[in-house]
């Protein structure tokens, strides 16, 4: 017999103590859910619901070990928190997380089962897309739950969220242009571009229309040659990137690109890109950055397109223009960050978080009142 099996739990899991990392963190709830029919091993992780509903995606993901997927679940259900509050959306942060192969397991009913689990948090946990999984999978989980969004636009959905995105992190790069040269123009600067997979491509084709001279790079060659041939963008090495004389570097791809290893290399003034967690180590590759004379422009400020995009789904009738003009806003929100780090002295990540974690107490207080 199946049961459906959400336990908040204690137990130490690969070495780390769940209670010890959820308190450090702040997290509200971690459910693991469990399902031997559909061989589904799901996480979700609920950080944060002061401001709203937890919104996040789920990452369907081949983890080495269980202990890297409670990592990721913890640390990017805590960047949806950010997230949403520094956007100035009445979400709160939370995301999920599916164990395997998505190749063996992923059918009607496996996404279903999952649907049903996400279903079970009575709105509590909204889910979306996010690695591995599109919006006709979303399709299936909405069969079980109302707690779904990113769905197809032909449905009433939003769609894929990778356009706005792209349009979001062009108009944090816009801000950080202005904060390091004096103007917001791109035309003549030299970009390097990280992943050219939905969002990075996007990208390319703005900055490309604003006269940039663009470098890109990315393990998949066929797609590379493809986003080349289209936008004349020059093609270099993967681990040239970091070496380039450029003026922004913008990471695409994958997180903790901003480490040890690469803040040295890196030429460019200006970092901003669509990437999750790009700095490995948050306090002190901030803190590098800021040493290095590099203007940093917050991944979960700038790349907020696709979250924001969703908030419009969730209120109603999804309306494209309305995403989009939500969208620019985070140009302003750029340069506030820009402006509470200078005047606090402190590296634009902890900015970021700082104006997020004050309008979650602000709202936090204004909902406890009558
Ligand atoms: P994607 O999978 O479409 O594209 C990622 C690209 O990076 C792929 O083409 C992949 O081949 C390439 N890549 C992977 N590892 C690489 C490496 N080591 N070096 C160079 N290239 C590499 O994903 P996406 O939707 O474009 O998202 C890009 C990034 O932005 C991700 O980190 C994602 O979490 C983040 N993000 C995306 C959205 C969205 O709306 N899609 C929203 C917020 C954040």
């Amino acid at each position: 017999m199946n049961v459906m099996d959400e336990v908040d739990v204690a137990e130490k899991v690969g070495g780390i103590s769940i209670f010890e990392q959820t308190s450090k963190m702040g997290h509200e709830q971690i459910v693991f859910c469990q399902d031997n029919a559909t061989g589904l091993k799901a996480i979700i992780g609920v950080h944060n619901t002061v401001l709203g509903p937890a919104l996040g995606g789920t990452r369907f993901w081949n983890y080495a070990t269980e202990e890297e997927a409670i990592v990721d679940v913890l640390r990017l259900s805590r960047g949806m928190t950010y997230k949403a509050a520094v956007s100035g959306l009445n979400l709160g942060g939370g995301k999920a997380v599916i164990i395997g192969d998505v190749t063996k397991l992923k059918n009607e009913a496996f996404l279903r089962r999952f649907g049903k689990f996400v279903n079970s948090l009575g709105g509590r946990y909204i889910t979306a897309e996010d690695m591995n999984m599109k919006t006709s999978d979303m399709e299936y989980i909405g069969m079980e739950t109302k707690h779904v969004t990113g769905l197809p636009v032909e449905i009433g959905g939003s769609g894929d969220p990778s356009p706005v995105t792209a349009y979001g992190v062009y108009m944090g790069m816009k801000a950080a242009a202005k904060k390091a040269y004096g103007t917001d123009s791109l035309n003549g600067k030299k970009i390097s571009v990280q992943g050219v997979g939905q969002v990075g491509m996007y990208l390319i084709n703005y900055l490309v229309k604003e006269g940039a001279e663009i470098s890109i790079t990315d393990i998949n060659t066929e797609r590379l040659a493809k986003v080349s041939a289209d936008t004349g963008a020059t093609i270099v090495g993967m681990n040239e990137i970091y070496d380039l004389d450029v003026d922004i570097y913008a990471p695409c791809a994958m997180g903790a690109t901003l480490n040890d290893d690469t803040i040295g290399r890196l030429k460019a003034n200006v970092i901003a890109g669509a990437a999750n967690n790009q700095l490995e180590d948050e306090a002190r590759h901030g803190q590098m950055l800021v040493d290095a004379g590099m203007i940093y422009a917050p991944d979960f400020v700038i790349n907020a397109g696709g979250i924001i995009n969703i908030s419009g789904e969730l209120a109603g009738a999804y309306n494209k223009e309305q995403a989009y003009s939500w969208t620019e806003k985070i140009y302003d929100t750029t340069q506030n960050i820009f402006a509470l780090a200078d005047e606090k002295g402190i590296p634009t990540q902890d900015a970021a978080m700082k104006l997020a974690e004050k309008r979650i107490e602000d709202i936090g207080r204004v909902k406890l009142s009558m």
